[in-house]
């Protein structure tokens, strides 16, 4: 017998999204491992609890699937779970591997098939480390988390309650109270701040500066790291950061460290931030990104530096393309 796991997501919820989704997943998990009807044993449902209108059973039923037992149930929120999922496992007798199926920016969540692994890609700002972490998760089909944005989520709750964030006690005190978490998207991640999705407003080059100040400070961190590392424990991911392999998770499958000279960073950000419509003189970003490395690399906690088992990968000359593919390639030699 094999267990073939699945998933996909819907826009609303809707009896007739539902229904369609429900359809191309079935459908596409039954031609992907070449099955027939008679070899399937049962489908089993699982949908996160904003979906109340339909059941998943029931538009199984309805696409065709009505030669076996079907059965759905809500499942309880888990922490970084996507919005509007419905999960499924489909028992077939059958044997050799079976392909596992996503669509529609549903991710694999759960270790209950296949082992969680994780990925610690660190590096300085400008390194290449996000787009390369989201493009590897995309590849993998495992989440990326964006380390560097709860820590911009505690600059920005800094900021809102107007706290100097050199200030260790105040910094504390906010902290203490606030509530940062993670959920995704269509396979994006979305950071909250109370509840608020502030994913946008962490983006101001003043909310880079002041997340590199308050992410020194001890009661930061230590809430942050334990945020990542409950959700690395229980997801495989790329975890994008300054310190995952060093200390989040020293244990990690496989490390990272991204680097490229300050002035290659400094206009690959200044690049970036024009298209996004704020406009910097390169000087200006230049100054910020090393005062960054500064305070990166030299503060008492966790600071910047490569594990000693990360491959370093030097991207000062080197596409996005390039570094993906020299990066799946060291993975690939070593799975
Ligand atoms: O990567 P990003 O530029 O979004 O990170 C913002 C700031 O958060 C960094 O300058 C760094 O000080 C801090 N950070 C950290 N540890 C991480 C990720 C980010 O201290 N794992």
């Amino acid at each position: 017998m094999i267990a073939i796991r699945g998933a996909t997501t819907v826009v609303c919820d809707r009896p007739q999204d539902i229904k369609e989704a429900v359809s191309e997943l079935l459908f596409k998990i039954r031609e992907e491992n070449n099955l027939s009807d008679s070899e399937i044993i049962c489908i089993m449902f699982s949908n996160t609890t904003d979906l109340r209108s339909y059941y998943p059973a029931k538009a199984a039923r309805e696409a065709g699937f009505a030669f076996c037992p079907l059965f759905s149930a809500a499942e309880p929120d888990i922490q970084g779970s996507l919005d509007k999922c419905i999960r499924v496992m489909v028992l077939a007798e059958k044997s050799g591997a079976a392909k596992h199926i996503y669509l529609r920016g549903a991710k694999k969540l759960r270790y209950d098939i296949t082992e969680v692994y994780n990925i610690a890609v660190d590096g300085p700002a400008g390194s290449g480390k996000s787009t390369v972490c989201k493009i590897l998760a995309e590849k993998l089909n495992i989440l990326c988390l964006d380390t560097g944005a709860m820590y911009r989520a505690c600059a920005l709750a800094c900021i809102n309650a107007n706290v100097d964030v050199k200030d260790e006690m105040a910094v504390n005190a906010i902290i203490n109270d606030v509530n940062i978490d993670v959920k995704y998207s269509g396979g994006a991640q979305i950071t909250l701040l109370n509840g608020e999705n502030v994913s946008q407003k962490i983006r101001s080059p003043q909310v880079s500066m002041y997340a590199s100040t308050v992410s020194a400070h001890k009661c930061v961190r230590e809430k942050m790291v334990a945020l990542q590392r409950q959700i690395a424990e229980k997801t495989s991911c790329v975890l994008d950061g300054r310190d995952i392999g060093t200390n989040v998770l020293p244990d990690a499958k496989f490390k990272f460290f991204l680097t490229a000279s300050a002035e290659v960073r400094a206009k690959r950000r200044a690049d970036e931030n024009a298209a996004k419509g704020i406009n910097q003189p390169f000087e200006t970003v230049l100054e910020e990104i090393k005062k960054r490395d500064k305070q990166d690399e030299t503060r008492a906690l966790a600071p910047l530096k490569a594990a000693d088992d990360a491959v370093i990968v030097d991207t000062s000359y080197m596409n996005i393309d390039e570094v993906v593919s020299f990066m799946l390639k060291k993975l690939q030699e070593n799975i």
